[in-house]
């Protein structure tokens, strides 16, 4: 075999000096096929001028104009706006905070401005906050790019230019497709790939008469063959994943059941059909002297607390302790506090660890840990140095989706003696599809909790305009004075945790003063964790009518009590996450109802896309319309699964690709192991290994 061009190393790249070399080396490059395979984020659109007046709110946009106005302004910190209009009868505003005086001197009525930016809502129509811009001088037209820009992700010392330029230094050594292209021809016949190489430079570059909209929506064949070996690559590392986890042992727990059903008689429902069928399918697991690996799918709310606690008994019936670990502190002390209930009464001591136990506080909980504690329950504290089990026999994962595969490894590398290791069980409301299933979460098997506890009545769900947002503040009013509680989920996409927190304070007040009789909370991720708790028990134990909330409520949050929910902006959010959110409600036994609160006008898609929360509250009937309505022109594709980080593949998007990654992927490991692996290092990396899996 040739020796592989991609190993080499790009320190003798024109300009690549040590400090340079460190930089690349801390993004995880040091070979040339690193900087091949560093693939454009997304693409910006700088082949045309959009008229103001033809500007679409939620786009990015290139436009040219002539200032008509500047203001600046201290509306609690100093501002920069700045009017230009283009003739298209409308006015753009752009809006800085952080600016020099220099640009402040350049930004002058009548100078002429081209920018590029995302539209927004603004006080007075349209705007841009701090738009990429260049100052245009001299009369004649400046000509727009001929290609779309591509746009990478950066870090600290390591801008787009450079490493755009680094990029096409390395491309210039890109070798022949024969010694580029690591799946055997025999494998690649049928699917239609597209070559390699030629898909790289494509996407690097694209071409002048390349389709904007295929490349945008990220479906161009160039694209599609590089997601196609993503996926691959990932798919072949769990597979290895699993399959080098199975030669562990672990031990069996053979449990005697006595703990486990003395909290069965204790709860006050018996349960569901599903729940005995997940909780037999892992006590059969645990009983073998290999490594369970096991996903516990179920809809929020479908029950899988219980199921995780059981399973958690059958590790202390055997003498081992079992660890609970969750994503948010906030749904971590939700499950200390449910566990701690549970057990308590059963005399096994549930040790907390989080964060924010410091101190004497944190010294006492290791050596709880230590000594053998039967159940820890924490946030990926858990996963820190110093804290050392006696015996984890079970490590429980929750809501997985937030959590990568390589936290999952680390908590179970806590109860690793030498060549065994505990059981895992991982815990998601995320309802994928069973052919994403298979490529997400190929390391697992697979459970799934498919009924719903009885008594349970259907949250109603509206779509409303936020021109009728008084009427949402009566009907909680009134439900408030019936003595139920109310969610109220401000939400900002992709926006800071701080921007956030700033939109819950603002309705925080705004609500504050036009419910006066009414006690309204706020809880948003900027709090500490001190003041997070203290407000989610005076919500849990009903001090506090109506809970502001950013969407940190997302997961866990339970209180039965509260039956109506608005969530604002509600067409900015992608459904899985809408229908985490709705699942705060309709826990109790009274009617729930869910306002979706969008700002008008709503595009078709983003009205179908609502109704179908209207319409379901079943979450894989949810997952399956979404994926079914994300055509490919569909630019909203946030990453829902979010479990696994892809430079160009999206899960869903790419979800026809999967059967052939699946087949390819096993013939790889049976016949061209050595391929296979070559292929998880291009795309995952030598560094990020799961090492000593
Ligand atoms: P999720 O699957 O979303 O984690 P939880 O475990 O939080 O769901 O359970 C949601 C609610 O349903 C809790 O209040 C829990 O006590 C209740 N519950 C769980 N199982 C049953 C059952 N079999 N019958 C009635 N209520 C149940
Ligand atoms: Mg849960």
């Amino acid at each position: 075999m040739l020796p592989d061009a991609g190993l080499h190393s790009l320190t003798d790249l024109p300009g690549v000096g040590p400090s340079l070399r460190e930089c690349l080396a801390r993004l995880g490059m040091t070979v040339l096929q690193d900087l091949w395979f560093h693939l454009p984020l997304r693409y910006e659109d700088r082949t045309r001028l959009v008229p103001i007046a033809d500007l679409i709110v939620g786009d990015a946009a290139q436009v040219e104009g002539v200032i008509d106005a500047v203001e600046r302004g201290f509306r609690g910190r100093p501002q920069l706006r700045v009017a230009i209009s283009d003739g298209s009868q409308a006015t753009l505003v752009l809006r800085f905070f952080h600016f020099n005086g220099a640009q402040a001197q350049q930004l002058k009525t009548g100078a002429r401005l081209r920018c590029y930016g995302d539209v927004r809502h603004g006080q007075h129509g349209l705007e841009m906050v701090h738009p990429q811009y260049q100052r245009l001088t001299g009369d004649d037209p400046t000509a727009v790019e001929e290609t779309l820009t591509p746009v990478y992700p950066t870090t600290e010392g390591l801008g787009q230019k450079r490493i755009g330029t680094l990029i096409q230094l390395a491309l210039q050594r890109l070798p022949d497709d024969e010694q580029l292209e690591l799946i055997p021809r025999e494998l690649r016949a049928g699917l239609r790939l597209a070559s390699l190489r030629k898909a790289l430079l494509f996407v690097h570059r694209p071409p002048p008469d390349a389709d904007v909209t295929q490349l945008l929506a990220g479906v161009h064949p160039a694209q599609q063959r590089l997601a196609f070996e993503e996926l691959l690559s990932h798919h072949l590392s769990l597979k290895q994943l699993r399959n080098a986890v199975r030669r562990h042992a672990a031990p069996a727990l053979c449990g005697s059941g006595v703990l486990r059903s003395r909290l069965l008689h204790a709860l006050p429902y018996a349960l569901t059909a599903a729940q005995a069928r997940v909780g037999a399918e892992i006590d059969t697991d645990l009983q073998t002297a290999q490594p369970m690996l096991r996903l516990v799918q179920g809809d929020v709310g479908s029950g899988k607390t219980i199921v995780a606690a059981l399973a958690a008994l059958a590790a202390v019936e055997a003498g081992h302790q079992a660890a609970l670990m969750a994503p948010t502190e906030l749904l971590a002390e939700q499950h200390l506090r449910t566990l701690r209930g549970w057990l308590d009464p059963l005399g096994i001591e549930v040790v907390w660890l989080a964060g924010k136990v410091q101190g004497r506080a944190r010294k006492a909980a290791l050596e709880a840990v230590a000594g053998g504690a039967g159940v820890v329950v924490g946030t990926h504290a858990l996963m820190q140095e110093g804290v050392v089990f006696r015996a984890l026999g079970l490590a429980i994962i929750d809501e997985q989706h937030r959590f990568g595969v390589h936290q999952r490894l680390a908590l179970r590398d806590k109860g690793r003696e030498g060549e065994r290791c505990p059981h895992q069980l991982v815990l998601t409301a995320t309802p994928i599809p069973r052919t994403l299933a298979m490529t997400a979460y190929a390391d697992l098997d697979v459970s799934v909790i498919d009924e719903l506890p009885p008594g349970r009545t259907p949250v109603t769900t509206v779509v409303v305009s936020n021109a009728r947002r008084a009427e949402m503040i009566a009907r909680i009013r009134a439900a408030c004075l019936e003595g139920r509680q109310a969610y109220w989920v401000c939400t900002l996409i992709e926006e800071t945790e701080l921007l956030q927190a700033q939109a819950a304070e603002v309705t925080h007040v705004e609500l504050s003063a036009v419910l006066p009789e009414l006690k309204i909370g706020l809880v948003h991720g900027r709090l500490k964790p001190k003041e997070k708790s203290a407000i989610m028990d005076a919500f849990k134990a009903g001090e506090i009518a109506v809970l502001v909330a950013t969407t940190v409520i997302e997961v866990g949050v339970d209180v039965p009590n509260a039956s109506v929910m608005v969530i604002e902006n509600a067409e900015r959010l992608g459904l899985a996450q809408l229908h985490q959110l709705r699942g705060r409600v309709g826990r109790g036994s009274v009617a729930s109802s869910c306002a979706l609160l969008y700002q008008p006008p709503l595009s078709q898609l983003a009205k179908a896309r609502l109704n179908v929360m209207r319409e379901t509250n079943d979450g894989f009937r949810i997952a399956e319309k979404d994926l079914e309505l994300r055509g490919p022109g569909e630019m909203l594709g946030t990453r829902q699964t979010g479990r696994l980080e892809f430079r160009i593949a999206d899960i869903q998007r790419d979800a026809a690709l999967l059967p052939s990654v699946q087949r390819v992927g096993e013939a790889l490991l049976d016949g061209y192991p050595e391929l296979a692996e070559r292929i998880v290092v291009r795309w995952i990396g030598a560094s990020a290994r799961y090492a000593g899996a």
